[in-house]
């Protein structure tokens, strides 16, 4: 058994700004860092919206940066899943890896968000053999092939943008007859001579021996003119959306319909006391690398504030 004051859970800019709070608060405190270290933000190529890097940042360094600068302050780090968590008793217990167990008078938690999946059989047929949810990731494999992206918001344009640079050819697979997107990301890619937009699209299974080699789409599906029409595709790109990892949290916290943990108006405080929520587990708005840090300052703040109250 470990007791200690506080409790981080997550290693993207909301953990890891939250460790830099705590521990200049010295509140000595020990970040979980999950099973994606640095977070989301690794899976992007570069970060130019992140204030202090006027040239941008690879956002391994960035997150690394982060990182040195909580161990600086006395950040104790554990590599781990939290696999329990018990908030229902003082101080709350956090369990990792099903062993290691800690006593903590406050919890950060700063768990992230994970990509959505349409949910076809054929896409957990091809799981790793063609299906993605992370361009940056994996486009490397698509080098001059035809690849899909689905969706019509930002993070679709910016992966059809980024696949456009190494890829052959780049459908964009809508299902609205407009995308969703900033003005900007929209003309990047109806300017692409790349990527051809497929509105009014829906993906109805993908096809191959072994790994993707086509999609099965239907266009404007329920409508008159509705029609049947096949891809040949090397690589097939969720870009739909995220779902925030809670659910470990779901006998304890009270979360939105979508899972997102509610907080306190414009306060990190969840409806347990010294249980605090930063980042993106708790945004379903902005889902910014700046945002997110900014949260994690206020719930070290806010955590630092409980503990002196106890
Ligand atoms: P969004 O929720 O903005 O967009 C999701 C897209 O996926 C929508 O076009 C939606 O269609 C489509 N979609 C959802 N479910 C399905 C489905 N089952 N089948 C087909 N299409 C589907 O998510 P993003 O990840 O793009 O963006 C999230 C937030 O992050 C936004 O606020 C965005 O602005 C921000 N962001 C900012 C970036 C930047 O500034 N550089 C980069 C990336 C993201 P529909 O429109 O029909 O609902």
């Amino acid at each position: 058994m470990n007791r200690v004051k506080c409790i981080i859970i997550g290693s993207g800019p909301a953990g890891y700004t939250a460790a830099i709070y705590a521990s200049r608060a010295n509140l000595q405190p020990v970040l979980i860092e999950g099973p994606q270290l640095g977070g989301q933000l690794t899976t992007t190529t570069e970060v130019e919206n992140f204030p202090g890097y006027p040239d941008g940042v690879e956002p391994f360094t960035m997150m690394e940066d982060m990182r040195r600068q909580a161990e600086r302050f006395g950040t104790q780090f554990v590599s781990g899943i939290v696999t329990k968590v018990d908030f229902s008793v003082s101080p709350k217990k956090v369990i990792v890896e099903d062993t290691e167990e800690y006593e903590s008078d406050a919890v950060i938690v700063a768990t992230g968000a994970s990509a959505k999946y349409l949910g076809l059989e054929s896409e957990r047929t091809y799981r790793g053999r063609g299906v993605s949810a992370c361009a940056t990731c994996d486009g490397f494999f698509y080098r001059k092939k035809t690849v899909a992206v689905v969706g019509g918001g930002d993070t679709a344009c910016e992966e059809a943008s980024y696949l456009a640079g190494l890829c052959e050819k780049v459908y964009l697979i809508v299902r609205k007859p407009y995308l969703r997107a900033s003005e900007i990301m929209q003309q990047r890619v109806l300017n692409n001579p790349k990527i051809e937009v497929l509105f009014e699209h829906n993906t109805l299974q993908l096809t191959g021996e072994g790994k993707v080699q086509g999609a099965d789409l239907i266009y404007r599906k329920g409508e008159p003119d509705e029609e049947m029409r096949h891809i040949a595709i090397d690589g097939f790109f969720l870009a739909i959306g995220h779902h925030p990892n809670t659910d470990l949290f779901k006998d304890y916290l009270n979360r939105d319909a979508e899972g997102y943990i509610l907080v306190d108006g414009d306060s990190p405080r969840t409806n347990v006391p010294g249980v605090f929520a930063a980042g993106d587990c708790a945004d379903p708005h902005y889902r910014q690398a700046i945002v997110a840090a900014g949260s994690g300052a206020k719930a070290a703040i806010e955590a630092d504030k409980y503990i002196k109250s106890l």
